[in-house]
């Protein structure tokens, strides 16, 4: 079991990119508005999200890392949702099983909040003591009891790089949650949280790229909305250009190739744009059902969203030239 455990917990805690992202999603379930991101030595030797959100009422701290251990199904039609939404119960359970875990929380009504510490085989060891309201969880040394895992993490930089790059399309993914990153004790972003997706930008790649920005609407049932840059601000060979589809961040050349031709001729060869659009479909349109860490999805009708995209692009560069 213990040996299953843990080979299982491959599935959704692979490096601390990955352990980020899931606590900032288990974060933003539970309705935080300010979220704290901290990460020493690349994640490696420690990670702690911090949160303002629900809590957990100290009788379900011990049931949140148990496997397939899920609040969030609450009724049949909630299950046709979970699997889209990641909601499997395994994100605590896999990293206590491979990392020295510590959750503290309070929900806002309860006196006392709880704190629970639980590494590899061992029993969780649970007490109470006074908290501030929210949740916050500790991993630290991910991996110490799996070599064969530890060795196959990158090095500082690289696993660092990561974990900012997870962080980043976070903060543009929900530009009404303000999130604080901080490696080795240096804030690195802090977004504001005040729904601004320019402010959100801004936090991570400073205010000189603002006026270099171009607001892009392209309301529909396909709907666009995000910030372009104009031609005359290109990144020569690195790119820069992402996608979220209804608020969730995906991977798709197809969608940067119809950007691209939205440029047209404006692009320079092997120059990218700077991008960052949220396309927005009714939910029975977009099938993000694929595995949960894979970032490719299925759109249906494809052909209308790319040819949405390239004409939205076309449109901000031509109302912008004007
Ligand atoms: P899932 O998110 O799929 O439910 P997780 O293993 O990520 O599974 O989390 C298990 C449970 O722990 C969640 O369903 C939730 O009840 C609780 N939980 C985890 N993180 C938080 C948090 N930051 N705030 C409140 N509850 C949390
Ligand atoms: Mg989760």
């Amino acid at each position: 079991e213990a040996i299953y455990k843990r080979i299982a917990a491959g599935e959704v805690v692979v490096n601390p990119a990955s352990v980020v992202k899931e606590l900032v999603e288990n974060s933003m379930d539970a309705e935080a508005t300010a979220i704290t991101i901290e990460i020493a030595q690349g994640g490696k030797e420690l990670i702690r999200v911090t949160d303002n959100g629900v809590g957990i009422i100290a009788e379900d701290v011990p049931l949140a890392v148990q496997k397939h251990a899920t609040s969030k199904i609450r009724s049949l039609s909630d299950l046709e949702q979970i699997e889209t939404l990641g909601f499997r119960g395994e994100a605590l359970s896999s990293m206590a099983a491979v990392s020295r875990l510590t959750i503290k929380t309070r929900p806002h009504d309860s006196v006392e909040g709880t704190i629970l510490s639980v590494s590899g085989e061992h029993r969780p060891e649970v007490s109470s003591a006074g908290l501030a309201e929210g949740t916050t969880v500790r991993v630290e040394n991910l991996f110490y009891n799996i070599p064969a895992r530890m060795k196959f993490l990158k090095n500082t930089a690289r696993e660092t790089v990561n974990v900012t790059s997870v962080v980043s399309r976070l903060i543009f993914a929900n530009p009404h949650i303000a999130i604080k990153y901080i490696n080795n004790g240096k804030v690195i972003y802090h977004s504001p949280g005040n729904g601004s997706l320019k402010d959100a930008v801004i936090a991570v790649y400073g205010k000189d790229i603002s006026h270099r920005l171009i607001d892009l609407e392209y309301p529909g049932e396909i709907a666009i909305h995000g910030l372009i840059s104009r031609p005359d601000f290109l990144y020569k060979g690195t790119n820069h250009i992402c996608f979220f589809l209804n608020s969730r961040y995906i991977q798709s050349r197809n969608l940067q190739a119809a950007v691209l031709r939205g440029y047209g001729e404006r692009l320079l060869r092997g120059h990218f744009p700077f991008s960052v659009l949220h396309v927005t479909l009714p939910p029975d349109r977009a099938d993000v059902n694929v595995h949960p860490g894979k970032l490719q999805v299925m759109l249906y009708d494809e052909a209308d969203v790319l040819s949405a995209a390239e004409h939205a692009v076309r449109a901000a560069l031509e109302e912008d030239s004007k």
